[in-house]
């Protein structure tokens, strides 16, 4: 968890951008191939009265800009704001239009919509079971087709999982832990799903047991025999997902999930703490 001391520089660090001028300095050191001198900075952010200049560039100095022989470059706290910026995860998004996705929900079968509202993005049937479903900064879909925005959306959640389970947390980057169990969702009680939550920020993440396993080695191997590229094919597409089949055994916890593909099967075994522990 966040301490009061962290609080307060984080505090501090705000307020040290809330400011034009600041910004423009971070963007333009960031846009520079090379450090960039007093006067070459100054002119480029385009300010005339010098001692302003410097006085906005001190409050960056050794936080966010380092001065070096060559002259003034980014900081990595200086690099992450402007990442940040341009990611458009301070930004408010308009909502979009929903898209029809190609693909049936796996729990009912309906047709599967892509939807974008309050910075949302979510792909689901009209029974409101969420097949995908996470926070997405506006940068993420900036300048592409509206067509391509369901499976880039798909991607990136899709990253953000395999992030998570390399075991750092996407928000914060945090260490992550994992918890297998069955789980109340959409009136079932005996639903499949491995949390990841972060132990710095609380942050979790919910999938079903079966789609977490989709990126596993072995499963990769198994559907790639079949000529299913697992990582290529949007997960509303893949069929051995649809087929999936969990069965879960206590003392010690198991669950165990067969995926078919072709008449032939894979089992992959985790444990509680989503380690796989076997594979038939
Ligand atoms: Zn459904
Ligand atoms: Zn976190």
């Amino acid at each position: 968890m966040v301490d009061a001391s962290a609080t307060d520089r984080a505090v501090e660090a705000f307020s040290l951008l809330g400011d034009d001028t600041r910004l423009a300095i971070l963007r333009t050191l960031w846009d520079a191939e090379d450090p960039l001198s007093f006067g070459d900075l100054r002119e480029r952010v385009g300010v005339r009265d010098s001692g302003r200049f410097n006085y906005h560039l001190k409050k960056l100095d050794e936080r966010f800009v380092r001065k070096t022989d060559e002259g003034y470059e980014l900081r990595f706290a200086g690099r992450r704001v402007i990442g940040a910026l341009l990611e458009g995860t301070y930004d408010q998004a308009d909502d979009a239009e929903p898209i029809p996705v190609d693909g049936p929900c796996l729990e009912c079968g309906a047709a599967l919509t892509y939807r974008y509202e309050d910075e949302i993005a979510s792909v689901s049937c009209d029974e409101g079971h969420d097949m995908l479903k996470t926070g997405v900064p506006p940068g993420i879909f900036a300048g592409r087709d509206d067509e391509t925005l369901p499976r880039v959306f798909e991607r990136y959640i899709r990253r953000q999982s395999e992030w998570t389970k390399s075991g750092f947390c996407p928000n914060c980057s945090g260490p992550t832990s994992a918890q297998v169990g069955e789980s109340e969702l959409w009136d079932r009680t005996d639903y499949t799903v491995v949390t990841f939550t972060c132990e710095r920020c609380g942050q979790t993440l919910h999938s079903d047991v079966a789609a977490a396993l989709l990126d596993h080695p072995d499963l990769v191997a198994f559907a790639r025999e079949h000529g299913v590229g697992v990582r290529e094919t949007p997960i509303w597409e893949l069929t051995l997902l649809h087929d999936a089949e969990t069965t879960v055994t206590t003392d010690p916890f198991r669950a165990a999930v067969t995926f078919r593909l072709d008449g032939d099967e894979r089992t992959l075994v985790v444990d509680e703490a989503f380690s796989v522990v076997d594979v038939t």
